[in-house]
């Protein structure tokens, strides 16, 4: 060391002279052991290079502190080109590091619960994944989502408070091998390492159960505990899916069970699931623009008046065979397309093709009869539903009487009154509803009589009640007496016996629909049936 300036006493905590020809210390043994060779590689390479030095690595003080230094030097060379020494000024830079060092804390933690939040660990993940390793590796989520209802009742303190109490009893069970996260303000995650079986991971779950089992009871919430381990092959540019499917799990395990805790693993059948949905999602999609709109459309089941013995009418099925997965039940596309949206656009082509078939019936000569569309919730909802309903019943060109719309008792369970009100109009204008599966779902008796109704649909289940109970014991025979006592048309569904079909007519049911009569049919096998039935 040939020249050592007197600044050196406050960066280093020894006197220029100490260092200087290395009196009492070399400046080399004042670096910390780690960035001595890194430092050694960087200073050849820039001698080679002919460039500057440039470096940040820590030393240690007299006192024995670290202090975070950046270097900024150059090699000075003689006439022939060779390296007479190396000269450069060092920088105290601990400040800069303890600023940034608080920046990434605050990036990283979440300051109420004081865990390590989704950010830092998609960062560990992404870590993880690139190192090979045999190592089993599972994510298992806490899922408290429905602390947001207790948000609304007792106000965002509240809510905080609790998860906060939840995360530090969680805490307690974070080990080396297992660490907490805050993955989302109601949500906890797990990351577990080296773990020997499924058993491990079940033990974690029993342990997390008995800590948040009194407390969901308590404050009548539920928690879904989803559960995913890694699969070995898994990339770092996985992690997305990787959480996203996490939190599938445990949505799945969200039932609405208030007094209890789930859990439920990522599997394959969810991943072959997703897949369906997607797949699902972007046919209907297209479909919704025009492309290949044949895979959807509608099918039509009659109905049957059981004291004239004559089809009155028809229920519009919607159908849809897809590219990939062939013919797909309504039950598992239309959910996708109400979480979609997608049911606003369907549900208007709905509408049109089925008072399209009404208008080419009453065109045939049966004018008695009726068509009956199915309609959603989300559909009813929608803004100006009735103007745009009542729009096509005109464009179309049919009599409003002759158009039944039916709805699942579950609708009334929520927004009763607007629905209540859209029904309201809808049969101001002499439009029919009917509740369909009537007897499945949330029925008060007494709202009954306050809904704006004019038929019920039983509900197949009780046409199998009729088969297996003792027929006199069945109740279906009170439903029927309770709808006429209301003065509604009942309309059996599911009739699928002779024995089902004069049980209904010895109690006087008005219409039946089902299997026994006919299953639903395309819109040309439907006329043709019709005319021989009625013949
Ligand atoms: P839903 O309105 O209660 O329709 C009756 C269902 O029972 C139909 O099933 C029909 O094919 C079936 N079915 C009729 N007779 C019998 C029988 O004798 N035995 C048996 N086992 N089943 C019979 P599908 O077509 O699978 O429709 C299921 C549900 O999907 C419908 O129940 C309805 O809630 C919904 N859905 C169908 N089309 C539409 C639509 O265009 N819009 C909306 N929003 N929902 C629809
Ligand atoms: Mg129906
Ligand atoms: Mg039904």
């Amino acid at each position: 060391m040939l020249y050592v300036s007197s600044g050196s006493k406050e960066l280093t905590g020894y006197d220029a002279e100490s260092l200087l020809f290395n009196r009492d210390v070399s400046y080399n043994d004042i670096i910390a052991p780690r960035y001595r060779s890194q430092l050694w590689d960087n200073w050849k390479r820039v001698i080679k290079k002919h460039q500057k030095f440039r470096d940040v690595y820590q030393i240690i003080t007299k006192s024995g502190d670290l202090k975070w230094v950046y270097e900024l030097g150059e090699p000075i060379y003689d006439k022939d080109g060779n390296v007479e020494a190396l000269e450069g000024i060092v920088i105290d830079i601990s400040a800069q590091k303890r600023l940034e060092e608080t920046l990434q804390h605050k990036s990283d933690y979440n300051e109420w619960t004081e865990l390590l939040n989704r950010h830092y660990l998609e960062r560990l993940l992404t870590e993880d994944l690139k190192k090979k390793s045999l190592q089993k590796r599972a994510l298992l989520v806490v899922n408290l989502n429905s602390v947001q209802t207790l948000t609304s009742v007792h106000g965002y303190h509240y809510s905080q408070e609790l998860m906060k109490m939840i995360a530090e009893e969680l805490k307690k069970i974070v080990c080396d091998r297992c660490k907490l996260f805050l993955t989302h303000e109601n949500r906890l995650t797990f990351y577990l390492k080296n773990y020997k079986s499924k058993d491990d991971l079940l033990a974690l779950y029993e342990r997390i159960a008995k800590i948040i089992e009194p407390i969901i009871m308590m404050e009548r919430i539920s928690c879904g505990v989803g559960i995913y381990e890694l699969p070995a092959n898994s990339k770092p540019s996985e992690v997305d899916t990787i959480l996203k499917n996490l939190l599938l799990a445990s949505e799945k395990a969200y039932i609405n069970d208030e007094r209890s805790i789930h859990y439920v693993f990522f599997d394959v059948a969810m991943e072959n699931e997703i897949q369906r949905e997607r797949q699902l999602e972007k046919e209907l999609a297209e479909i919704s623009d025009g492309i290949s709109e044949e895979r959807f459309f509608l099918q039509y089941q009659p109905i049957i008046d059981l004291k004239k013995n004559k089809v009155c009418g028809f229920e519009a099925l919607a159908r849809l065979k897809s590219d990939v997965l062939g013919f797909v039940p309504p039950l598992a596309f239309i959910p996708v397309l109400e979480r979609t949206k997608l049911i606003i656009p369907f549900g208007r082509m709905i509408v049109r093709k089925s008072l399209t078939f009404l208008k080419k019936i009453h065109e045939l000569g049966f004018e008695e009869m009726s068509v009956s569309i199915n309609i959603s919730a989300i559909q009813l909802l929608s803004e100006n539903f009735t103007k745009k309903f009542l729009d096509i019943v005109k464009e179309v060109g049919v009599v409003p009487e002759k158009i039944w719309v039916e709805l699942t008792e579950s609708v009334f369970a929520s927004n009763y009154q607007e629905i209540n009100s859209v029904l309201g109009r809808l049969m101001e204008q002499g439009i029919r509803v009917a509740i369909d599966d009537f007897g499945t779902g949330f029925s008060s008796l007494y709202r009954l009589l306050a809904i704006n109704i004019n038929s019920i649909k039983i509900d197949k289940a009780f046409m199998d009640g009729i088969e297996l109970i003792n027929i006199d014991e069945a109740i279906t025979k009170d439903i029927i007496s309770l709808g006429q006592k209301l003065r509604y048309t009942v309309v059996a569904e599911g009739v699928e016996t002779e024995i089902q079909k004069d049980y209904l007519m010895a109690y006087g049911c008005d219409r039946a629909q089902g299997y026994f009569f006919s299953k639903p049919l395309n819109e040309q096998d439907a006329i043709i049936f019709a005319e021989k039935f009625n013949k």
